[in-house]
């Protein structure tokens, strides 16, 4: 897999692209990251990439021109008038929102260019023309698409074939399951009078599954309810169907029990005087 990033600020990337999997993925050549700096084809003594908005107000914008200079210099087509060899994702605030479905997708192609905007944003012009995927990483505001790149990255990166070591690392993750994933827990079994749950030291594994599906579908039904009806639409095991049909069970449980007031917390409790 191939990225071709498109920035002002190359060495922002130093420390993501080599640390740890992505340090590792480069080494075996699963994926390329080309870094390239978007001031390499400005003409002028100080390299200038950005300029004043028309119309006034806060902060610069970068160029169109240097922009659509430094994409058809790389990948070798013309802004407008022929297609590039593969899609651009301009990394962007106002973008569909990136979760595991666009990585996916995203992940589905061998080779991506990712445009990075600073300061203001990309002179609109030029967007109009590459027509990219604009894609955000939330509704906040980075000061750069860099951090967003990085992320872009390391998230495809994780569905190229052998980048996760074990090839199935990534498919009890979150998401890809179409759930939340259940706690983990490692050594010491009990560790400052917090014991891990008994079903993980009984060695039955279909047990284990079970109760893992469980605390998924608990956490998910808490946390992320709106994940839920596409999951459960899913054709399920009779033994899934059980562990959902108990999760229901216990939720509804829960919501028909009648709320503990602050007083019902504490009538019990020797002293305790209703009347204050
Ligand atoms: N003025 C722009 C707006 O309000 O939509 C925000 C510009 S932001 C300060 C500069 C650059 O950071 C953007 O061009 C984009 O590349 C990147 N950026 C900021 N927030 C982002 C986000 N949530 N997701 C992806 N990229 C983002």
């Amino acid at each position: 897999m191939r990225f071709d990033v498109f920035t002002l600020f190359p060495d922002y990337f130093a420390g993501p692209l080599s640390t740890s999997i992505l340090k590792r993925a480069r080494e075996a050549n699963l994926i390329q990251v080309e870094l390239h700096d978007m001031r390499d084809v400005t003409d002028d003594k100080w390299r200038v990439a950005d300029d004043a908005p028309f119309g006034g107000g806060a902060g610069m914008v970068l160029k169109a021109e240097v922009v659509a200079k430094s994409l058809e210099n790389v990948l070798n087509f013309d802004v407008g008038v022929s297609a590039p060899p593969c899609p651009i994702v301009y990394l962007t605030p106002q973008g569909r929102t990136l979760n595991q479905n666009l990585v996916e997708e995203l992940a589905s192609h061998s080779h991506l260019a990712l445009l990075c905007g600073h300061y203001e944003g990309i002179d609109e012009r030029v967007i109009d023309a590459i027509e990219p995927i604009e894609v955000s990483m939330g509704d906040f505001v980075l000061t750069g698409g860099e951090g967003a790149a990085a992320i872009l990255i390391e998230a495809v990166s994780r569905f190229v074939p052998g980048v996760l070591g074990n090839e199935n690392s990534a498919s009890g993750d979150s998401f890809a399951t179409g759930l939340l994933e259940a706690p983990h827990y490692t050594r010491p079994s009990v560790w400052r009078n917090r014991a891990i749950p008994e079903t993980l030291l009984s060695g039955h594994h279909a047990n284990i599954e079970d109760w893992r599906l469980e605390q998924a579908l608990t956490r998910t039904l808490d946390r992320r309810p709106d994940l839920l009806p596409a999951w459960s639409e899913r054709e399920l095991s009779k033994r899934q169907r059980k562990v959902w049909e108990r999760v229901q069970r216990q939720a509804d449980q829960k919501s028909e029990a009648p709320e503990k007031t602050d007083i019902g917390e504490f009538e019990d409790e020797p002293g305790f005087n209703s009347l204050g």
